[in-house]
């Protein structure tokens, strides 16, 4: 550690901070922080519990007076998303971040700089050192494999859990305070490879492509109207079967399930005498959609080809099967909240068509905030199933955390930063439409009463990642505030 954060407030934050910058912690590899928190916790003398998947628990007792005050938790994942720049020489399983400050923030040479969420992991430690800080019994959640799928927050054993109320500090933006999230699942539907046959003499091959999509992020930007390469696929087909049979020869588009697809090549065969009509509805299509897609869509290329490579396809039923599958399955925005205006409830994302050697496998990653919506949307993908005759399965499930207004720890929250901030604007309260480990943890204490907050942090994820100090202390001293006043 070479203390080039040691200037600055609050410092036992900043020092915490660094400390955490030293020790390489991406997902997957985070047993060496896990051990530095033990030790802090055994040099401390505080109760500390690590689990097999590196999950750290601490406890400290009441302070004297604070001893019937409800208990609170603190909580936030240790592990960090590890992206460098194309020039920047770093090992993230060994080297230290290379830590800068410009212009009132703190960022990482080359390299994302892990404030998320290792700017909770500092929070934590800093409080629990804070010498004269007057708190209820106080819990310490570190949760591991957070961006690669909440992984600790599902394994953890919530029955050592004693709070009702939890502080989550996996927030990139002082000016929201989070109270709902999205649960999910992923589906996966698989369409065998059976009765393939080549291409016949009197078959002509077409190579379809789209490409130029914008795409995004299948939770925060599904309610931007952005078009989906998949489905946009499954129309021209659609279309195309009103005027001839159509057997799928390969289809791919999209590589995951949580991004909007932003291309999709397809290759099928056709009677060769059809080829001239096919064209005109591509055509046609294809300008229909240009007009129709958002700005961000506008780079939108539909380009196709002839071949006449001998190649095996998918029998017309089958491929019928499929193309209307595609169509018909819901995607996109499915239901708006009703109690909050502009906010995602309900979504679905057929974010990959994958083909392999003796399958097709399609996967559609849904989100909602109420439990009950996913069941009908994996009921309503098995009844399509059903009528294509393909197979279904659900996996990565994980619950949503649903809204609710004015809960006595959001109004804690905004009070205290009205009080302490009078000039600043306070903190709106926002759901997400994405997963947080809190919808995890209110499906294990239903009556946890819980806020996602955090510092300001721009970039996340990128090597542009950048903390700005002056929210970190405005933050810092709130949470500390509100665990001696609640
Ligand atoms: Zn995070």
């Amino acid at each position: 550690m070479n203390g080039v954060l040691k200037e600055l407030n609050p410092k036992r934050f900043f020092k915490f901070f660094e400390e955490i910058c030293d020790i390489p912690h991406g997902s997957g590899n985070e047993a060496a922080l896990a051990s530095y928190l033990e030790k802090f916790a055994h040099d401390r003398e505080i109760f500390c519990i690590r689990d097999s998947v590196n999950n750290v628990l601490m406890r400290i007792n009441a302070s004297a007076g604070m001893e019937s005050a409800q208990p609170i938790l603190i909580q936030g994942h240790i592990d960090m998303v590890c992206e460098k720049n194309s020039g920047t020489v770093h090992d993230f399983e060994k080297d230290p971040l290379d830590l800068r400050i410009s212009d009132g923030w703190v960022y990482a040479n080359g390299t994302t700089l892990g404030a998320d969420d290792g700017t909770a992991v500092a929070v934590m430690l800093a409080l629990m050192d804070e010498p004269e800080l007057v708190h209820p019994e106080m819990e310490f959640l570190f949760t591991t494999g957070e961006e690669t799928g909440l992984i600790g927050a599902k394994n953890f054993d919530y029955s050592l859990i004693k709070s009702k109320i939890l502080i989550n500090l996996d927030t990139d933006n002082e000016s929201e305070v989070i109270a709902s999230c999205a649960g999910g699942q992923r589906s996966r539907v698989i369409v065998p490879l059976e009765n393939q046959i080549s291409k016949q003499n009197n078959e002509t091959i077409i190579n379809l492509s789209i490409s130029g999509l914008a795409g995004g992020h299948s939770g925060g930007d599904i309610h931007l109207g952005r078009a989906n390469a998949n489905k946009l696929m499954g129309r021209i087909l659609n279309e195309i079967l009103s005027v001839s049979d159509v057997r799928i020869a390969g289809i791919s588009g999209g590589n995951k399930d949580n991004a909007i697809p932003r291309e999709c090549i397809c290759k099928f065969a056709v009677p060769a005498e059809k080829y001239d009509s096919i064209v005109k509805i591509i055509n046609k299509i294809s300008s229909e959609i240009k007009e129709e897609v958002c700005a961000e869509d506008k780079n939108i290329k539909i380009d196709f080809s002839k071949s006449d490579e001998n190649i095996p396809a998918l029998d017309s039923q089958i491929s019928a099967n499929l193309i209307r599958f595609i169509c018909s399955i819901q995607n996109g925005v499915i239901e708006m909240d009703k109690s909050m205006t502009e906010m995602v409830e309900t979504s679905s994302n057929l974010g990959v068509i994958e083909q392999q050697s003796d399958m097709i496998r399609l996967t559609i990653s849904s989100r909602s905030s109420i439990e009950s919506r996913l069941d009908q949307i994996a009921n309503q993908i098995e009844a399509l199933c059903e009528l294509a005759g393909f197979s279904v399965s659900h996996d990565s499930r994980y619950p949503g955390w649903a809204f609710k207004s004015g809960t006595p720890l959001q109004n804690a929250y905004i009070d205290t930063y009205k009080k302490l901030y009078p000039k600043l604007c306070p903190p709106e309260v926002k759901a997400i439409h994405a997963g947080l480990e809190c919808g995890i943890i209110k499906g294990h204490i239903p009556d946890m009463d819980i806020i996602s907050t955090g510092m300001t942090v721009k970039n996340i994820h990128t090597p542009e990642e950048k903390l700005n100090i002056a929210s970190a202390e405005r933050i810092y001293n709130l949470v500390k505030y509100i665990v001696s006043a609640l």
